[in-house]
């Protein structure tokens, strides 16, 4: 079978040397078996190994191919749901575990990145930038509820602040996030996966997992080979098709897209954003920019279904980037990408087991570079038994999509374009 590469996109122009990992041709035995080498594997793999575990990888195309090698690189807190939905749905007092965890993700990194001199442009500083008085409205509520979960690294921009920040007069103001930031999100994920092998684990590429025997013992196989493990994690998020079709019932993977312009004049680039944060906005179907470290503008938005050729991809992108920086009618798109996220119908993440051995972490929903690596964390504490934190989010209500992933595309469309309705109209 022809081995799967990136696909064309401005990371995998910029990647930092990797090797191309063997694949799995062997039957072979750990203490884990990882499916997946996004974040959500990684940190697994890291936080395990970093406890004596042994560790096996298996990554269908290559580290970092799916959403965690593809996105827009914004260190972004907290779930695509905040902290006060899970309170009304969980109560008060298990909410202040989510609370309290949902700043870790972005620590983590911080973490990985020092601890393993990992280069990845990392940048502190988020702006969450709001389009109308009712959006400034929810990010004050926003502030005072992040302060009151223990994130006091927090400053509320008026109008006047917020353009001196973001060179755009579309905002009414905005909150700034210093323990937000930004990295090269594929970066991120090769030096993660090198952290992983220089602590023993065993990673192999184009070895795509085609059956989990699950069980007391349970056995991973790929075409060539098989992992005997004591615990399997799932981590193919919406890459898994059908693997394990009881998770599948229950998510929708969602295509969107990215675009990174030319490289900018150093000028032109700090009269976007002077301070060189990241930006998203506050609509539902957000837009979302920040610098790249050679000065170009990495800017994403919308969900578009089955958009995949590039040229079709600018066409989307390009006039909402304009919308935002008019200025920038001249500059060249360089590169135009598409990635999926996996969504859930709570927007929070899908966490659990399958029986005893088999653990799995998906769907948070278009905000996953924080929470994914927090996922890391509390399956490998799950896996030494202390599970309080991994069992607060199993014990998350989810819900199938209406007719399935087949019916469930359209009927996401459809809700897209509702909240697109809702955005414009700032219903
Ligand atoms: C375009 C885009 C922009 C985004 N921007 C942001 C952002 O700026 N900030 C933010 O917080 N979040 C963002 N997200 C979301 C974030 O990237 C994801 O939530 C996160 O990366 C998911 O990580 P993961 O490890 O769970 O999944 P993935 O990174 O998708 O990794 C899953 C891996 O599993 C592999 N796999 C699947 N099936 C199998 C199998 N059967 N056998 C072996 N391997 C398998 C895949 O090949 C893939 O490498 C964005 C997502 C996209 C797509």
């Amino acid at each position: 079978m022809a081995n799967i590469a990136y696909p064309p996109s401005y990371y995998a122009a910029s990647a930092n040397p990797a090797p191309a990992r063997p694949a799995l041709r062997e039957d072979t035995e750990a203490d884990v078996c990882v499916v997946g080498a996004g974040y959500t594997g990684l940190s697994s793999a890291l936080f395990l190994l970093e406890q004596g575990f042994s560790v096996v990888v298996l990554e269908a195309a290559r580290v970092g191919f799916g959403a965690s090698g593809r996105n827009g690189g914004q260190i972004v807190n907290s779930y695509s749901r905040d902290i006060d939905v899970i309170e009304r749905s969980v109560g008060q007092q298990q909410a202040r575990l989510f609370g309290e965890m949902a700043f870790e993700g972005g620590r983590i990194i911080r973490e990985r990145v020092a601890r393993y001199n990992i280069d990845c442009d990392l940048k502190d500083g988020g702006v969450f930038a709001a389009l109308s008085a009712k959006q400034m409205g929810h990010l004050e509520a926003q502030q005072r509820l992040w302060e009151r979960y223990g994130n006091k690294r927090l400053e509320l921009l008026d109008q006047r602040r917020i353009r001196e920040v973001a060179g755009t007069d579309q905002y009414v103001g905005g909150l700034l996030d210093m323990s937000g930031g930004h990295i090269h999100p594929l970066n991120l994920a090769l030096g993660e996966a090198a952290a992983v092998e220089s602590l023993g684990g065993r990673i192999f590429e184009q070895s795509g997992v085609t059956r989990i025997d699950r069980g007391a013992n349970p056995v991973v196989h790929t075409a060539q080979g098989k992992v005997r493990a004591k615990f399997v994690i799932v981590a193919g998020n919406a890459y898994l098709g059908n693997l394990i079709p009881e998770l599948a019932a229950k998510s929708m993977p969602c295509g969107t897209q990215v675009i990174a312009t030319e490289p900018l004049s150093s000028d032109l680039a700090a009269s976007l954003l002077p301070q060189d944060y990241c930006v998203e906005d506050c609509n539902y179907l957000l837009d979302y920019y920040r610098l790249s470290a050679d000065k170009r503008l990495i800017f994403g938005g919308g969900v578009v279904y089955g958009a995949r050729d590039p040229a079709n991809i600018e066409s989307i992108i390009r006039p909402k980037l304009l919308k935002v920086f008019p200025q920038l009618k001249q500059v060249k798109i360089d590169y135009a990408w598409t990635g999926n996220f996996l969504l859930t119908l709570s927007r929070l993440p899908q966490v659990g087991r399958l029986g005893d051995t088999v653990y799995y972490s998906q769907g948070c929903s278009g905000h996953g570079v924080t929470y994914t690596h927090l996922a890391g964390k509390i399956i490998a504490e799950a896996l030494r038994g202390q599970a309080e934190r991994f069992d607060a989010f199993a014990g998350l209500p989810h819900y199938p999509f209406p007719g399935g992933r087949a019916l469930g595309a359209p009927l996401t469309a459809l809700a897209a374009w509702y909240y697109s309705l809702r955005d414009k109209f700032g219903v």
